[in-house]
């Protein structure tokens, strides 16, 4: 896979008002009209450029789409207040009610209870599915089946969907694959591999900083167009707007988007190999014994790695806890959820970000009661934190689950 999209991020120029390196932020929620007849156009969505309401477009907002459409390489982006609102809107946009969902079933928490939850009340039933298993995936599409939705690197166990297979089945039923590249982004060419949506939580690693929540939808213009329609747009109507000041400052972020995603990679890969050499279940898709190893391999961009999301089962709720709780006051990151921060952050996902699913679908989808989520962080010294972490370990007589012979 070629290395084009951050080249394009690269290449986009915006000059401020006096010529200013950055753009200017549009600080409107409204925006005059010079006549009347132009106001009526605009409503009627006939004029390209003309700015209305800020819950429609605003030019901060539409800076960061294009900024998103080249990562993604799509024709055009659309950007909300928040990775969930990305997400309900494309949903509610494409499924009217009695319609049907084919899902991977490791998903998101929040996505999760969205369409298993939410979606009741609009009568969209959902089948969740291992989206690993293409003829299972193909069985449940049904004649109200509306589309294929799943993420590039799944949460929190880190399935690699074969976009590529999946594109293909989505394209002999008519149906349009959803793929949220959260996990992944610049790793993973989720339209180059045929993902018709793009779905990403720019919360995470796009932003960086984890000082706001945002989300994007990539996709075709007219797609797009179709969410922002003032008379019938789940984004316009939904009204998950993001703030232009915002919009600006995760610009300014998205620039070393390329270096990080690089450095967490590095990082988490030292980690995974260092964790499973020394006997533990370590779950990370670099590693040759992860069951979507050579299907990442396949489609990913090389020079981005293999992400900076890894697992690491402990063996008990009662260790994950304590080995989470000495991690923070050693230095070694957050006990928080969320991912793509410069630190460090680790959580439980079975009593954290995946507590939306039931125990006993979690147990069956392989979240074991150990396990620690952690986002690897931009560690300058890896070595120094992976031998830091060991000695946490020894200090809570934490093991190994499979002794290495001597
Ligand atoms: C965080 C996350 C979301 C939701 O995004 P928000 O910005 O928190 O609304 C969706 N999908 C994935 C994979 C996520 O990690």
């Amino acid at each position: 896979m070629s290395n084009t999209s951050a080249n394009q991020l690269q290449d986009l120029q915006y000059f401020g008002e006096f010529g200013g390196v950055n753009p200017s932020v549009s600080d409107s929620s409204t925006y005059t009209f010079l006549n009347a007849k132009t106001m009526f156009d605009t409503f009627e969505g006939n004029t390209e450029g003309c700015y209305l309401y800020s819950r429609h477009s605003s030019p901060s907002n539409l800076y960061l789409g294009e900024a998103l459409a080249a990562l993604e390489g799509t024709e055009t982006a659309n950007v909300y207040a928040s990775g969930m609102g990305a997400i309900s809107s494309v949903i509610m946009q494409i499924c009217d009610s009695g319609e049907h969902i084919v899902s991977s079933r490791t998903i998101y928490g929040g996505t999760y209870a969205f369409l298993k939850n939410f979606l009741k009340k609009f009568a969209i039933d959902t089948s969740f599915v291992d989206i690993t298993d293409i003829v299972a995936v193909e069985s449940a599409i049904t004649s109200q089946t509306k589309m294929i939705y799943c993420e590039a690197v799944s949460n929190p166990l880190l399935e690699v969907a074969d976009i590529k297979a999946l594109a293909a089945l989505a394209k002999k039923y008519n149906l349009p694959l959803v793929v949220d590249n959260t996990f992944s982004p610049l790793s993973i060419p989720a339209a180059q591999l045929g993902a018709e949506i793009i779905i990403h939580s720019l919360t995470k690693f796009i932003n960086g900083s984890s000082d706001c929540v945002a989300g994007a939808v990539c996709g075709t213009t007219e797609f797009c167009l179709s969410l922002k329609d003032v008379n019938n747009g789940a984004g316009m109507l939904l009204g998950s707007t993001l703030d232009s000041l915002r919009a600006a400052s995760i610009l300014k972020n998205m620039r070393t988007l390329h270096i990080r995603i690089q450095k967490h990679s590095e990082n988490a890969l030292f980690l995974a190999q260092q964790f499973e050499a020394d006997g533990f279940r370590v779950v990370y898709p670099g590693l040759a014994s992860h069951s979507g190893h050579n299907i990442m391999k396949k489609q990913m961009n090389a020079n981005y790695g293999f992400g900076g999301l890894m697992t690491l089962d402990v063996g008990s709720l009662e260790n994950a806890n304590a080995f989470m709780e000495l991690m923070q006051t050693e230095k070694l990151g957050y006990l928080a959820v969320s991912l793509g921060f410069y630190k460090t952050l680790f959580s439980a996902p079975g009593t954290s970000t995946s507590s939306e699913i039931p125990e006993e679908e979690q147990l069956e989808m392989g979240l074991s009661n150990g396990l620690i989520r952690f986002s690897i962080g931009l560690d300058n010294d890896i070595e120094r934190t992976y031998n830091k972490m060991k000695n946490c370990m020894a200090q809570l007589n934490i093991k190994p689950q499979i002794q290495i012979p001597v």
